[in-house]
This record gives C-alpha cells, structure tokens and sequence, in this order.
C-alpha cells in the first residue's frame, strides 16, 4: 500500500527505492557526481531504520544534545549541521523533511527510501535476488534499473543498472520537464453553500456570482469611449488584416530561387501605393515597410543581405522563400470573431476595432453602484476630525475600485447608526444595481443595518472563513444586490476584490471572470490555519534564478491601508494550507491583474 505524499517544494522530488542490498548508496555515490558535472546542485534524503547519529561522544554538541538540547546546530565557516531530537510513532514525515531543505540552494532533492510513499520513484532491482518488483503494486515507479538478466513489461521504462550516463539523463529529462504540483492550488469546484454556516471563499464567491444577473441593456459608443466597457456582440472582422501581402522590411521583393544568381531591379514600391504589374521570375523591385508585395514575389530580402550592381541585385545565401512577407489576412481573416460578446475593452481592443474600421461598438451600460459608510465614529475627511473618530477611507476605496471596474458610482456619504437614516439611505440607494456598505456587520455592533435589511430587503449574513475580512452581509434589496462589507479599510478592500469584483464584473457582461493566480516562491515563513484562507499583502519580484518570489510587507493588521499601498500582490493561502516554509510554492494575486 503507499501513502499519498504531495511536495512542499518549488523544486522536483525523485526517490530511489529497492530492497536492501539492492546497491542505492553504490548508485547514488556514482549518480552524484555524475549529476553535478551537469550542472545540478543537489540535496539528499535518506530513510535510516535504526536509531542512527552523526555524532560523536565526547564532542561539545553531543555533550550539549544529551544534557537536553532539542535542537543543535553547529557551524563552521564551511559547513552547519543542525540535528533535531523528534521522535516520531512510524517513519519520518517526509513533507516535514523537505520543508527543512533550503530550495534556493538547490535544484533537486534525491530521496533514498521512503519506498512507500506515492512519490516518483525510480526502481533499482537486481534479479539474482529473488526479490518481488514494487513497481507491479507502486504506481509512481517511472522506471526500473535493473541488469540485462530481468523481464519487464514493454509499458515500463526500463534502465541499465551499471550505465551511470544513461540513469543520470534520465533525471535530467525528469528534471527538465517537472513542474510544480498544482495541490497547494484554491480549488475551482466548490461545494455549494449551506445557509448558517462558516463558508469558504470559494463558496462565497460561487453563492454571489449565482444570484447575479447580467445586463441587457446595450448602447453603441464611439471608439473614444470604449475603454472600460464590455462588448455586447462579437465583432466579426469586414476586412484581411493586413489587407494586401506586404513587405515587413525594407529591401527587395523577388520570386526566390536560388539558382538565379542577377535579378534585375525593375521599380520601387512604397507604402499606400502598388507596382501596377506581377512581377517577372529574373526581376526584383526595391520595397519599404508595409508596401504591398508585387503579384509574382514571394519573399523579401532585407537591403544589408544583397549587392547592387549597375541594375543588377545579388542576394547572400541563406534566404529562406516566403521570408519577410505578411501575408494578407494573416493577422485576422474577414468574416472571422475579433473580439467575443463579453470582453471587456482596453486599449488593444479598442486599437484592434479601430484596425478592422470600426467607429462604434455595442456595448453593454454602465452598472450603477451606490456606495454609503456607517458608523458614529466615522468622519468626512477635509472637516475637521472630532475627538475619537476616524476619517472614512472605505467609501473611497470602495469608489476608486468600481470606478477602475467600468462602474458609475453614486456617493451616498456616512450614515449614522440610527433605524429611520439607514431605511432611508437604503430606499434610496434601490435604484442602483448594486449598493455597498462598509462597516456595521461583525457581531457585537451597535449596528442596525441587520434589523432594516430583514425590514426592506433580503440578507444573508455570512461568517467567510477568511482573514482578514470575515464578516460578510450579502443579499438583495428591490433588483439591486446589496453588499456589506466589514469596517476595516484593508477587509473592505480585500473582501471587494474576491466578492464583489465577480458580481460587477459578470453584472457587466464579462464571461467567467476568475481572479489570476501564480505561483510564486515564498521568501519567508507564513503562517495560516487549515480551514481559513489567509490574504496577505505582498510583494513579488523576479528572482535570480528567474522564476517569482515573494515576501510579506510586514505587519498585517486588518486596519493597516498601508499594507495595500506598499503591497502588488496578495498572497492567498488557501484553506488546505497551514503554515508555509520558506522556499515552498505559495499562490499570489497581482493587483496588476487584479484591478
Ligand atoms: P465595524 O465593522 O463597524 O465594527 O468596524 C470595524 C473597524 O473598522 C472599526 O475600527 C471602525 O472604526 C473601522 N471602520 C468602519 N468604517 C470605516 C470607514 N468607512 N473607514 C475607515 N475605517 C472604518
Ligand atoms: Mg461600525
């Protein structure tokens, strides 16, 4: 039976397993050097079955281990060791080992043993033993190393035991096309929400974007004010882009071949203008970028590739026909989709409508979104600031974030916390399509959007097993969807990207729109509970060994506006996760991508 095992690491795993006696060690001892003289720095893993120790009585770190050290690192200028007393009931936790590797010092991490772990694993087996294979009840055998004397089924990837060359460009194939293990990714199925429950993010999401529905309501706007808004209809291109053959250098246009050794320079075309005839198989014509190629040409040579001579042109080897030329239609075809009903526009869609000449677009409107604030403390900023109150930030953050999601926006201003304000605000706000609040919906407020809600509308309020930004109020007022957000600016503003940002943005038109993640690799420990996704401001940079790492902006408080200012990305732990060591592969939100 083998036991699932998932990676920690942004580097591959490869296990060597056989029966002992087998020779890992002798293979490995050969294996290493072999992989090191290709470039690989490794790390090792070995499964002792005894109570084993590397070190020696009578040396100061032993001495110190036996009088209770739990931990004793040594450390010399070439070389640390840190030994840790960890009994455990069965074999070591394998995950916990690699955590302790440092995945910046190197490229992969050899494991020896572990032979019933579900991990990729090479097979050493040597006939004469007598030994059953494990590959026939292990399915992460990829192949078996073995002499010429053993059978294997054709489907197994077979290799020389005693080739050392052969089994090391394996692992370097293995290497090459490992990729990091998507377990650690927020899942996309989510199961559907109970009412009164804690909800995952996942299911929070899924219950919002399942009450939304998209407007109907479509106006054509000219290509000056399509940024931002969603395309009603696909735009099915009238014209080739390009629409004629042209030259994509400047040089000469000819019919290639290359037993012609003089072509003869007939005329020159420019851009916006023709040749007028095809072209003769000995003739070529001087061209500049963009002009259309002559009937007859199939290639252009750039002008430094050739010599001129009284009218005669003579080519440099090397050319390949059909080079330099964009073909008519290459780019979009006529009659073909450009641009799908439910894309939003940004400049390269507005700049691909204009292309096929397209003045105007059908468009969906604009969603309306009302936005007020609650709270007696909460204070309009450029007035002065009353004695315990804070300025409110979250309509603001709130506003600028619709605004950049193609929203109009309608400021209601700060509520106070009384019964007749708030069903009055809320009256008012009907009209729009969405309404938005913030603060005034943890337990324990003197809070009174719960009592006038259940009055004029339809609530749920949900706990989101998240931080930060628990604390969730959604439901319906009229046709207009109503979101109350928590009071803290940094919740509001994390809560409004993973929430409200599906709603307006499948309210708008757009098809499936689902928050980017990447991987990234995280430079420091990060904490998390499983069950609880975390939202962590970060900051994520391409790395020396070029691939994106990322660390926190620091402290986290869920009040801390400073965090987001400071922050690209969110880090998203998701709720299979626990803590994270650094080195191990977290999933991050680039607000590039985000808003
Ligand atoms: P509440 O959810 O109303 O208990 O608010 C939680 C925290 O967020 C409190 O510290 C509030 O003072 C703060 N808060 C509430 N509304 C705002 C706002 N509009 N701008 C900034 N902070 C706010
Ligand atoms: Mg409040």
């Amino acid at each position: 039976m083998t036991v699932p095992f998932s990676n920690p690491l942004s580097i591959p795993v490869l296990g060597f397993c056989a029966y002992s006696g087998t020779g890992k060690t002798t293979l490995l001892k050969q294996l290493i050097p072999e992989l090191n003289r290709r470039g690989l720095r490794l790390a090792v893993i070995k499964h002792a079955h005894h109570n084993f120790d590397v070190d020696i009585p009578g040396k100061d770190s032993y001495e110190m281990r036996k009088a209770g050290a739990r931990q004793m690192l040594v450390a010399s200028h070439v070389r640390w060791a840190l030994m840790t007393e960890d009994a455990v009931d069965g074999d070591p936790q394998l995950p916990h080992l690699l955590a302790q590797i440092e995945a910046d010092k190197v490229d992969m991490v050899l494991v020896e043993g572990f032979k019933k772990l579900e991990l990729p694993k090479i097979e050493l087996h040597r006939a004469a033993h007598g030994k059953p294979f494990i590959y026939e009840h292990d399915d992460n055998i990829l192949a078996v190393a073995c002499c010429d004397d053993t059978q294997l089924p054709a489907t197994m990837a077979r290799l020389d035991l005693n080739n050392v060359g052969a089994i090391a460009d394996y692992v370097m194939d293995y290497v090459n096309h490992w990729q990091p293990a998507m377990a650690h990714r927020p899942q996309t199925t989510v199961a559907p929400a109970q009412t009164n429950q804690t909800l995952t993010v996942a299911q929070g999401v899924q219950a919002i974007v399942d009450c939304v529905n998209p407007l109907t309501e479509i106006q054509s706007l000219p290509l000056q004010q399509l940024a931002g808004k969603v395309l009603a209809q696909d735009a099915i291109s009238p014209v080739n882009v390009p629409q004629q053959t042209n030259s994509a250098m400047d040089g000469f246009a000819l019919a290639y071949d290359a037993n012609i050794e003089n072509y003869q320079i007939v005329g020159e075309v420019l851009a916006g203008h023709n040749f007028g005839r095809p072209l003769l198989a000995t003739e070529a014509v001087r061209i500049m970028t963009g002009a259309p190629v002559p009937a007859g040409a199939d290639t252009v040579i750039p002008k430094e590739l050739t010599t001129e001579q009284a009218g005669q042109l003579q080519c440099e080897p090397g050319v390949i026909v059909g080079q330099h030329v964009r073909l008519a239609g290459e780019d979009i075809r006529q009659g073909a989709t450009a641009l799908s009903a439910g894309q939003r526009l940004g400049a390269a869609e507005i700049g691909l409508l204009a292309s096929l000449g397209f003045a105007n677009a059908n468009v969906y409107r604009r969603p309306v979104i009302a936005v007020f604030s609650t709270g007696d403390e909460v204070s309009q900023p450029g007035e002065p600031l009353k004695p315990d109150c804070i300025y409110d930030a979250n309509r603001f953050t709130i506003s600028a974030m619709a605004t950049a999601l193609g929203c109009e926006v309608v400021d209601l201003g700060i509520i106070e916390d009384s019964e007749a304000a708030l069903t009055q605000a809320l009256t008012q706000a009907a009209t729009a399509d969405v309404i938005i609040s913030s603060g005034g919906v943890s337990v324990g407020n003197a809070d009174y959007i719960k009592t006038v809600l259940a009055k004029i509308g339809r609530i749920n309020f949900w706990r989101i097993n998240m931080r930060p930004g628990r604390p969730l109020a959604f439901g319906q007022i009229n046709d207009a969807l109503f979101f109350g957000l928590p009071g803290n600016p940094v919740a509001v503003m994390v809560s409004f990207l993973q929430f409200v940002q599906p709603a307006l943005r499948k309210l708008a038109g757009e098809h499936q729109w689902q928050a980017p993640l990447l991987p990234a690799i995280s430079d420091q420990p990060l904490s998390s509970r499983i069950g609880r996704s975390e939202f962590l401001r970060g900051v994520y940079h391409l790395g020396h060994d070029g691939r994106l790492h990322v660390s926190t902006t620091g402290p986290q408080g869920s009040g801390m506006l400073n965090s987001m200012v400071k922050a690209n990305c969110l880090i998203v732990i998701d709720d299979a996760d626990d803590a994270i060591a650094p080195g191990q592969i977290v999933y991050i939100q680039p607000f590039a991508d985000l808003l």
